[in-house]
């Protein structure tokens, strides 16, 4: 039989401007494309005819299941996932499968702008130096794995990106994440919070960490908490890299 294909492509944040052209040829290749109702939804208009199946939020085992057995009887399936396919995306879930199930199908990943870099580029540069990044989620990990990393990174000085901050039911990952920041770090601390960015309704904040605990936070933001150079800069989030210890910088530009 003829082997088919898993394309597993990131989308983006949200706007198609932000679609990689390859993922975006990708999607145009495929003969059914597989994903969450909302991010079929950003594609609507890309390659209208092909079929597209639908599922809902926790289903992605039936969905990465279906596209390679899809895959298996030779299509090419496209799996459409948010930001970039490996980053807390549907990317390693699929070799699972395919590991699993001894399906013989090929794999390929299609990289997606992950919502650290757009809410980076919302906010200004505040990933300049080393960062680390921490989800919230305590869906596929225990929270005390989410604690033990939270203290052993925030003790360090990488800037923190938080996906997955809180959900609607799901409060205490960020009440404890807060806690901890809040042991380790000032609470003068630049905090970026993005929500929905490249989204209708984008909203871009910058708070001092003392405040974070009592933010609107959700499930569509994502949040940037600074380090100890983190400055606002024309008010911009930036964590200026060094350049200003190693180089004069010149009065006229
Ligand atoms: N694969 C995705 C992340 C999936 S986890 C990526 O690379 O971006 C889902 C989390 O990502 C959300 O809870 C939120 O924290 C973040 N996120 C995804 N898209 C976002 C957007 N447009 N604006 C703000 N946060 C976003």
């Amino acid at each position: 039989m003829m082997c088919g294909v898993v394309k597993v492509v990131g989308l983006g944040p949200g706007s198609q401007a932000l679609l990689a052209p390859a993922g975006r040829q990708a999607v145009e290749s495929a003969d059914v494309i597989l994903g969450y109702a909302t991010y079929l939804d950003l594609i609507a208009d890309i390659a209208p005819d092909v079929p597209r199946q639908s599922s809902g939020m926790r289903k992605e085992i039936e969905r990465a299941g279906e596209a390679i057995r899809l895959a298996s009887q030779g299509s090419t399936a496209v799996v459409v996932s948010g930001g970039d396919p490996g980053i807390y995306g549907m990317a390693g879930l699929i070799f699972e499968m395919r590991e699993q199930t001894g399906a013989a199908v090929e794999i390929e990943v299609f990289p997606g702008i992950s919502a650290l870099n757009a809410a980076a580029s919302l906010l200004g540069a505040p990933l300049m130096t080393d960062f680390a990044v921490v989800s919230l989620s305590d869906h596929l990990v225990t929270l005390e794995e989410i604690t033990k990393r939270l203290e052993l990174v925030t003790q360090t000085d990488f800037i923190l990106c938080l996906y997955n901050p809180k959900g609607k039911k799901r409060v205490k990952p960020f009440e404890e994440a807060c806690e901890i920041l809040l042991k380790w770090r000032a609470p003068e601390t630049v905090v970026g919070i993005v929500r929905k960015a490249y989204r209708p309704g984008q909203q871009v904040t910058l708070v001092p960490l003392g405040d974070l605990p009592n933010c609107d936070i959700d499930m569509l933001t994502v949040i940037i908490v600074g380090n100890q150079k983190t400055r606002v800069i024309d008010g911009r989030m930036v964590t200026p890299r060094g350049y200003r210890n190693k180089y004069e910088f010149s009065e006229d530009v």
